[in-house]
Order: C-alpha cells, then structure tokens, then sequence
C-alpha cells in the first residue's frame, strides 16, 4: 500500500509517518531524508544530488523522481509513504506518471486537516528538553518547575529558531500558494481521504489507520 501525507507544516505528518513505518512496516519517503542518504550511498544519482548540492543548487524535480525511483525499485516492505513530496501539480503528475511506470499505485492521499490559529498556537509555544529530548509547550504542557525538565531535571531547554510565528506563517503561505491545489487534485481522482490533524495523536493515528484498512 503506497500513500501521501498531505498537510501545512506543523500538522504532524513526521510523527504519523514514524508510526506507520513502526506499525505497518512501511516505507517513509521524506525528500530531506533522500537527499542526505544519497549523498553518501555511492550510487549515480547520489553523485548526482552531491554535486549539485556542492555547487548550492536547487534540486530539480527530476531529481527527487530519480531518487523516488531507485526506491520503488528496492525493498518494498509495506509499501512506501510520500511525505513532503509531491508540493506542486507539476510533481504531482510526476509521481502519477512514475508510479504508473513501476507498476506501482497509489492507494490513498491523506490529507491532516488543521485549522491555522490552533496551529499557530501548537507550533509556536513549543520548546524542548535539549538533555532528554522531552517536548513541551507555554500553554498545554508547562514543566511543573519552570525551566527544569520534569522528566530529567535538565535546565537546558529549547526551542527551534524556525518555530516563531513570522516563519510559520511564511511556510504556511506556500502551503497554501503551491501545495493545497494538490487538495482539489486529489479529491477529482477519487484518493482524498481526510482526518483532523489538531486531535489527540492516538485519535489521528485510529483515523489513518481506519482508512488504511
Ligand atoms: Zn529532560
């Protein structure tokens, strides 16, 4: 069985990934993850990525297809989740027209649906134990001492630089200019399948397992 993950940044697709790959011995397809793998494997396309990533370069969309291919081509397991790929209609047929070239299909889009101010709201009063790796927030998950981990005492907190509102708000307007057109394209082939992504993990992880079987 081969899906996307569809959804703004923040609304959880990493975490459902994870879960599937643990769960359902599925494949995650992250294109960050491609690219620094293929850097080091060796293969032709690696030598590919390598050097237009030394020379600062975009990765083309014919590169991640390539890289997208040489994995179609490998161990299967449980099939194969698209997460972050495709962003754009021109990828989106890209994809269609590969898999349809390997014999592979697509079996469903799931699309984690969020509403922009609770995502706001969750990505932006984040911030983690730097020693143990335990995730917080301001409003829902305060330390019972401020500043010390609950679960390891640490005092080293942290948040990301990117999890601010200006820079949320910028990747969510991509989202919106270059991926959510994949919303309507999905939903005309007859593969949209949505769940709420602001639920509980647990509840989100019995909705895409409710559409998977
Ligand atoms: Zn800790």
């Amino acid at each position: 069985m081969n899906i996307i993950l569809l959804g703004p940044p923040g609304a959880g697709k990493g975490t459902q990934a994870r879960h599937l790959v643990e769960t359902r011995n599925m494949i995650q397809l992250s294109t960050g993850d491609m690219l620094r793998e293929a850097r080091t494997s060796g293969t032709e396309m690696g030598r590919v990525v390598a050097n237009v990533m030394d020379r600062g370069e975009l990765v083309t969309d014919e590169i991640v297809i390539g890289l997208i291919r040489e994995k179609l081509e490998g161990d299967k397991a449980g099939g194969f989740i698209f997460d972050g790929f495709p962003r754009t209609l021109p990828q989106a047929d890209a994809l269609a027209d590969l898999l349809s070239s390997t014999g592979e299909t697509l079996d469903a889009v799931i699309e984690m649906q969020v509403d922009d101010a609770a995502l706001v709201a969750r990505i932006t009063g984040r911030f983690t134990c730097g020693d143990c790796g335990e995730v917080y927030h301001d409003v829902t998950h305060r330390p019972t001492v401020d500043g010390v981990c609950d679960k390891c005492g640490g005092t080293n907190m942290k948040r990301r630089a990117d999890d601010n509102e200006d820079s949320l708000r910028q990747r969510l307007m991509e989202y919106y200019k270059k991926t959510s057109p994949l919303i309507g394209y999905y939903y005309a082939k007859g593969q949209l399948r949505s769940v709420d992504g602001l639920a509980e993990i647990g509840d989100v992880q019995k909705a895409i397992a409710a559409v998977l079987d």
